[in-house]
């Protein structure tokens, strides 16, 4: 037996590895199964190339947990290492690996998440769960002696000769105080599931102390999926196949809308599978996840370096064999690779996009109402993008049928009218009606946004909320005398107060009495301010205009009648009546209209 230090400064790795990696310290498992992966794929290539002959049943590797000893063992039948490969790779290499991690991760000023998903420490993890570790390893090499190496966790191990008798590698971890959590089969089997789930060797999980009844046959079914559906060529999988992945993979149990499948080998690496979900309309949320995987072994979710982050409203794999992983976040974000794959992503999703819109237009069109926040948002975070789908952008009318910015830009006026939400603006769509417009609905959060970028990307095509105005076409040709105009604004005058402009007008439509008109640009600062915080909500719009209809037969009423009492009554009513079709009156307000109503019923019955 020999006893050594290992290498250089220490004294302090440990207690940083174990201080700094606490949040995500489920990951030693990933590396330690990768490590027997390595190992594994390692000999295959070794026998493929006649380097080694070893016939083998089957490649495996085995996690498995003694409870009461309180060990996690990871048991593969790779390629073993001899005295002096652990010399070299455990206290050398693998050392200096975690070293330059930890410096990379001491250096960088944000220490949460700067490396990815910690990749990269690599076998010194284990001591982040462990208050001991042992190797035992027995090196596939004619005539080698096992090894057993251990160390607490200090500066020291030990090296000795070991009693493994069959090829292959067993790593012990004997948990500590502090992770005693991974004593848990449950809570193993859903660590391996997070990060090897998709690894390509066989995994076995077993509980050591399980009684195996008599004549009970054990059952042995490995924890992981060896060819996941996004390695599968495109033309092999069927339908049945990604929606079943889908479910199993996001625990979504409604069916996705449609799917990408990524598979690209030049001039770079990358499979995956992207699906657009359907929306939980309930609860106006879109909360997409997109899982990053290197070689089929689980990085990290949503890692915005990597995914445009609009892309991650989407629910998908993503498998990057070339990426740079055991560098920092920002060196990600300025790397060539990640650009030239975010760029394929998005043309594919814009090309498959583009694909349902012009052969499957009826299934586009119905999947709008849920793909449509995607799109938009895509468009406002990425030119790119926009450039693609924009003559695919679709614009749903209050009748249901679709529209394109083309189909605006081929109109006269260029003015598209829209309504953000249908009841509240009936009165207005109304009155549209007869003019034979039928205004689009833009009722997202987003869409405010959205026409304004429009209106910036395209200058001659200009958004119109259906209260925005009344255009000339909407009023009849024959002015206000100015004698009704001049009676009718006398009589309102008191009644809507200073900071709102009276407009009388003969409106076509002879049933509206009055409403309200804002306009569309003032309407839009307003809701800037409103989201921005500094302005009380139904504080009065400045500029709102009060436009009373001169062609109605109430307000003709009101003009003619000699009782003075009647008069302001009913012209407080028809004001309550346009402030409540326009919004709610609030709670006073309220009070007064409905005691007031009861004071003209009243009347009407005598
Ligand atoms: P990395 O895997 O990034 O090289 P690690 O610290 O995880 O770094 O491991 C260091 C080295 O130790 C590996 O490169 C490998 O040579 C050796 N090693 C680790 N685990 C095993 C194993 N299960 N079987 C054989 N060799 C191993």
């Amino acid at each position: 037996m020999s006893k050594g230090n290992i290498k250089v400064n220490t004294d302090n790795l440990m207690p940083i590895i174990k201080k700094w990696l606490y949040s995500d310290k489920d990951i030693y498992l990933r590396e330690i199964v990768s490590n027997a992966q390595d190992a594994i794929m390692k000999l295959k290539k070794l026998n493929a190339i006649g380097e080694a002959d070893v016939k083998e049943a089957e490649y495996r590797i085995d996690v498995i947990l003694n409870k009461t000893q309180k060990t996690i063992k990871v048991c593969d039948n790779g390629i073993g290492m001899t005295e002096d490969e652990v010399e070299k790779y455990i206290n050398q290499v693998a050392f200096s690996g975690a070293e330059d991690f930890i410096a990379k991760y001491e250096n960088s000023k944000d220490k949460e998440g700067q490396i990815i998903g910690h990749f990269g420490l690599g076998f010194y993890s284990a001591f982040m769960v462990s208050q001991k570790v042992e190797i035992d390893t027995l090196s596939y090499k004619e005539g080698s002696k096992a090894v057993h190496w251990e160390s607490d966790g200090g500066a020291e191990y030990d090296i000795s000769e070991g009693t493994k008798e069959t090829r292959g590698t067993v790593i012990t971890m004997h948990l500590n105080e502090d992770s005693l959590e991974f004593n848990d089969i449950i809570e193993l089997r859903k660590t391996l599931i997070k990060y090897c789930g998709f690894l390509p060797i066989n995994i076995y999980l077993i509980d050591e102390e399980k009684e195996v009844k008599e004549g009970e046959e054990i059952k042995e079914t490995p924890i992981n999926d060896t060819n996941p559906l996004w390695l599968k060529n495109p033309n092999e999988c069927t339908d049945e196949d990604y929606k079943s992945f889908y479910s199993k993979v996001f625990m979504d149990f409604n069916e996705p809308l449609f799917w990408i499948h990524l598979n690209v080998d030049f001039p770079f690496n990358l499979k995956g599978i992207l699906y657009f979900p359907k929306l939980n309309h309930e609860l106006q949320s879109i909360e997409g996840q997109i899982k990053l995987y290197n070689n089929q072994v689980f990085i990290a979710d949503n890692i915005k370096e990597v995914i445009p982050e609009y892309l991650m409203l989407l629910k998908g794999v993503i498998d990057c064999p070339d990426l740079p992983l055991n560098v920092s976040r920002s060196f990600l974000q300025n790397d060539g690779y990640v650009t030239k794959v975010s760029n394929h992503i998005i043309k594919k999703v814009a090309d498959k996009l583009s694909g349902l819109f012009k052969t499957e237009k009826e299934k586009y069109e119905k999947y709008w109402d849920d793909i449509n926040p995607f799109v938009k948002y895509g468009c406002l975070r990425d030119e790119k993008f926009y450039d693609r789908v924009k003559d695919i952008l679709l614009f749903k009318d209050i009748e249901g049928n679709y529209k394109t910015l083309k189909d605006f830009e081929s109109e006269e006026t260029k003015e598209v009218y829209y309504v953000t939400d249908k009841d509240a603006q009936m009165q207005y769509i109304e009155i549209l009606k007869q003019e034979n417009i039928t205004p689009v609905l833009l009722c997202d959060m987003i869409d405010n946004h959205f026409v304004s970028f429009l209106e910036y990307k395209i200058s001659e095509i200009k958004f119109k909320r259906v209260d925005s105005f009344i255009g000339d076409s909407l009023k009849d040709n024959i002015e206000s005398e100015e004698e009704i105009k001049a009676k009718i604004t006398d009589i309102f005058k008191n009644i809507v107060g200073e900071n709102i402009k009276i407009e009388v007008s003969p409106l076509k439509s002879e049933d509206v009495t009055a409403l309200f008109v804002l306009s569309e640009e003032e309407r839009r600062m307003q809701e800037m301010a409103k989201m921005f915080g500094n302005m009380a909500f139904n504080a009065p719009n400045p500029n709102e205009t009060f436009v009373v209809n001169s062609k109605n037969a109430l307000v003709k009423k009101i003009i003619e009648t000699e009782d003075n009492e009647i008069k302001e009554l009913l012209a407080k009513q028809v004001y309550d009546m346009a402030r409540l079709s326009h919004k709610t009156l609030s709670g006073d307000d309220m009070t007064a209209f409905i005691k007031r109503s009861n004071e003209l019923l009243i009347k009407l019955a005598k």
